[in-house]
């Protein structure tokens, strides 16, 4: 409820004279009250207005102390405290759930991110044969994931059989697209430290066990401080 701030408490006066009518309302019960007719009388304080002031002041037997009392009223304040109670507000609930979600997504996307980085500086494949479940090797990307989740309670609450199925972030798909990103963070790098010194580069080709191309690319450059890289 916009404008309503977190302390807000109901009021504690509820009922609003009308001098134009000589009548006394129920704010709290014109707000709330699910069923304002159901009894002859009991839209006094909502509808009509209440002003059959002889029956004021007149000990237990009060209007307004006996209103106070019914359950009509009461009903009301419940629905007034539950409006006002912010923190079991559905978008509360919502936004709670969102900030657990983008915490342990962001774990689990750092654990494949550094999985990624270990096995490409180390030259290892990262898919295996066997992925499935119960293949005792699932090839190095998992592997890894898993000595990292045995070593870290943190990691091992959100990954693998603990992620959500659409965003365990160790499909081939994503393998790929974190190690394009961080080959074109690793060429911005070197075309920095290049910067306009003179570079030469070599280039081979060779085949691998599945005959495809693999190019290798060897730059070689003097860093700012003279010193052959
Ligand atoms: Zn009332």
């Amino acid at each position: 409820m916009a404008g309503v701030s977190g302390d807000q408490t109901i009021p504690s006066k509820s009922e609003e004279y009308s001098p134009t009518t000589d009548s006394a309302y129920c704010f709290i019960c014109y707000l709330f009250s699910d069923k304002p007719n159901v009894r002859k009388g009991t839209d006094a304080f909502t509808v009509k207005g209440f002003n059959n002031w002889k029956k004021v002041n007149d000990g237990n037997n009060c209007a307004f102390l006996k209103h106070i009392g019914s359950s009509q009223h009461k009903g009301a304040v419940v629905s007034c405290e539950n409006l006002l109670n912010q923190k079991a507000h559905i978008e509360n609930v919502i936004e709670k759930r969102n900030a657990e979600d983008v915490l342990k997504n962001c774990i689990r996307l750092k654990a494949s991110v550094d999985v990624i980085r270990w096995l490409t500086f180390q030259a290892c494949a990262f898919r295996g044969n066997d992925e499935t479940v119960d293949s005792k090797n699932r090839g190095n990307f998992i592997e890894l994931l898993k000595l990292l989740a045995s070593h870290n309670d943190e990691v091992a609450n959100v990954v693998l059989h603990n992620a959500p199925f659409n965003s365990k972030f160790t499909s081939g798909d994503i393998q790929k697209e974190i190690l394009s990103i961080i080959a074109s963070k690793v060429r911005k790098h070197i075309r920095n430290e290049v910067g306009d010194s003179y570079f030469c580069v070599m280039v081979d080709e060779a085949r691998d066990e599945a005959k495809r191309e693999q190019m290798a690319i060897v730059i070689r450059f003097v860093d700012k401080d003279g010193i052959i890289r």
